[in-house]
């Protein structure tokens, strides 16, 4: 077996990487392949994969289903611009998604990434009111330790001091950062805000129970009811960003669900293909989209990623769509929740240890403070893929991992905390 392949360090002095101090960075590891919850190296080890790839690996890696279905796509149709053509795999899976969100969410517009869903978003909402005739509703209110993406818009409306792109400050939109509504004081606050600004706002954006590159942080769905009630009191636009809970990782379909509430626009992405492709949604309600129906040709949205609704991404995300109606992937999801639950106790009260917090499929250690890249070192040594950040360390894993490797997950989370504290 070969450590370090030919191509890693031809490519290493070429390739600028993610969220990463090039200057200290070590090299990456080399994977060769994966399957299920696991990850093959170049050296022949397998680590066990606590982050399912950012949280989009739903059903495991390489699913034959989802692999059957893209090489088939691949066979007849790789590829076709949206702009006036159509074919099956989009048009199928906008309708699938319409039939699965609450009745009113029924008009999807796809994109490559969930930053630029979340922006289409923004561009949806504002236009909104721009249409309406109202032109002065630019502002977006969104949440501290809220996290959106990292394009210009998206970075405007996340934590301004926590959210990674404090450095862009002045630079940046000034939008309108609150905090969640979790108690009588911050719900006023909240209420008071989106009654005086009202002419000013064109929406609210609220990750739905879990907050996520923002920290891990959760909400009750009472809060997030608290966010809805109060957007739809003063007629803004209620936007969801769903990228990271959509399709079951908080122990539902979609977070919505648990709130049981129904906003004017949902991004999708993360999970959508189940980790197969990049591919991203933004769906709208029919209020939104009729806003949209005009007479003047200046009316329509406009916008157009050249890959909008790749074929092999649709197809994809059908496959996936198949597998969450065959598989009992909800009932995974609540196994998991209990498992994580029992797995990481034994690291409250642990030196160093803040909180311990469950939620479906995500498990977070919140620690005082931490050596990233010492921890991401041991992790792989105890043969387990786990991606600390801030100041957590957290599990997402793929909703198909066996209890076998899920215990030995846990345990080597709380066992390299252990070590550390
Ligand atoms: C990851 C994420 C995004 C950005 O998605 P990208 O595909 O990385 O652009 C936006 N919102 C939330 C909630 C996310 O988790």
């Amino acid at each position: 077996m070969n450590n370090n392949p030919e191509w890693l360090s031809a490519g290493w002095p070429h390739i600028w990487l993610p969220y990463a101090q090039m200057k200290t960075a070590s090299q990456p590891i080399p994977v060769v392949g994966a399957h299920g919850a696991r990850l093959k190296l170049a050296d022949g080890r397998e680590l066990i994969d606590g982050v399912a790839s950012w949280w989009t690996v739903a059903h495991g890696y390489n699913h034959p289903h989802i692999r059957k279905t893209v090489a088939k796509q691949l066979e007849t149709l790789p590829h076709v611009m949206l702009g006036g053509l159509a074919h099956e795999q989009a048009f199928t899976l906008a309708k699938r998604l319409a039939d699965m969100l609450p009745r009113d969410l029924s008009r999807v517009f796809f994109s490559d990434s969930g930053s630029v869903a979340v922006e289409v978003a923004l561009k949806m909402a504002i236009q909104y009111w721009i249409n309406k005739g109202e032109r002065g509703r630019t502002k977006i209110v969104a949440f501290r330790h809220g996290y959106h993406g990292d394009t210009f818009a998206t970075m405007a409306i996340c934590d301004p001091d926590e959210g990674m792109h404090s450095l862009f400050k002045g630079v940046l939109a000034e939008q309108l950062i609150v905090d969640l509504p979790r108690d009588t004081a911050t719900t006023r606050a909240l209420d008071t805000l989106l009654e005086r600004e009202r002419r000013s706002i064109a929406a609210v954006i609220v990750e739905p129970l879990v907050q996520g590159a923002g920290g891990m942080k959760f909400h009750e769905p009472e809060v997030l009811a608290r966010v809805a009630e109060s957007a739809r009191r003063n007629g803004h636009i209620f936007i969801l960003d769903e990228i990271f809970t959509g399709f079951g990782r908080t122990g539902t379909m979609f977070a919505l669900e648990q709130a049981d509430l129904i906003p004017d626009i949902v991004c999708l992405g993360k999970a959508l293909t189940g980790g197969t492709a990049p591919l991203a949604a933004t769906v709208a309600s029919e209020r939104v989209f009729d806003a949209f129906l005009s007479d003047d040709p200046a009316r329509a949205l406009m916008h157009g990623p050249t890959f909008m609704g790749n074929a092999l991404a649709c197809a994809a995300a059908n496959a996936s769509l198949d597998l969450f109606e065959r598989e009992p992937r909800i009932r995974e999801i609540k196994r998991i929740e209990a498992r994580l639950r029992s797995g990481l106790e034994p690291a409250r009260g642990l030196p160093g240890v803040r909180d311990v917090r469950v939620k479906g499929a995500i498990g977070v250690i919140e620690l005082d403070n931490l050596d990233r890249d010492g921890l991401r070192r041991r992790f792989v040594e105890e043969g387990v893929w786990i991606r600390p950040f801030g100041n957590i360390v957290y599990t997402t894993p793929p909703f198909v991992i066996s209890e076998e490797d899920l215990t030995s997950l846990t345990a080597a989370m709380v066992k390299v905390v252990q070590d550390a504290g």
